[in-house]
């Protein structure tokens, strides 16, 4: 019974340790696999995590050139801004000086129409237009009877009053000699010399 007993026993002592050798083993085999596959899960979870990683980080680097070039565009519309805004500064200016002297046109060219009128006037009259000319000196003539005399005047010639020489001419012509007499009139006036 013993022997039979032992025998059994290490039958199954050597049945067991196989049988658990073998057991063990496919596990261990299984949690290997399992472990591999954890690990091969875990590694390529990682490398997804780093794939995401990356496309990340290559969007923050897409996002801080973009970031850059916006920068250097903003610099650039900065001095674009400064430089536009020197240019409508002298524009302006330009643009104020421009009115300014067509205001000043403006003025003259009013007066000139002014002028104009009145010798269109004078010319479509001429009887009226000529005479109101002409008749300031008559007018000194009617009020202020000539008296002849001696005197001379270089810009007014031969018939002049009394008082009028030319050292004491009212109204002096350019180039007026005041020492001009009859006996040298220094180039000036022959005006109303046979008068
Ligand atoms: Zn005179």
């Amino acid at each position: 019974m013993e022997i039979g007993n032992s025998l059994l026993d290490i039958r199954h002592s050597q049945r067991s340790p196989n049988c658990g050798r073998n057991t063990s083993s496919s596990t261990t085999a299984v949690l290997l696999v399992c472990q591999a596959i954890t690990v091969i899960v875990a590694h390529l979870a990682a490398v997804a995590a780093l794939d995401v990683l990356q496309a990340v980080l290559a969007a923050l680097l897409a996002g801080l050139a973009a970031l850059a070039i916006l920068a250097l565009a903003l610099a650039n519309l900065a001095t674009a801004t400064a430089s536009d805004r020197s240019t409508v500064a002298s524009l302006t200016a330009t643009i104020s000086n421009l009115s300014t002297e067509l205001t000043l046109a403006n003025a003259k060219l009013v007066h000139i129409t002014a002028e104009l009128a009145s010798l269109r006037i004078a010319m479509a009259s001429p009887l009226t237009g000529i005479v109101p000319t002409s008749t300031p000196k008559p007018k000194p003539k009617s009020t202020v009877p000539h008296v002849p005399n001696t005197n001379y005047c270089w810009t007014h010639g031969y018939r002049v009053n009394s008082t009028h020489t030319s050292a004491t001419c009212p109204r002096p012509d350019q180039g007026h000699q005041t020492a001009a007499t009859r006996s040298n009139t220094m180039g000036g006036s022959t005006r109303t010399k046979d008068a």
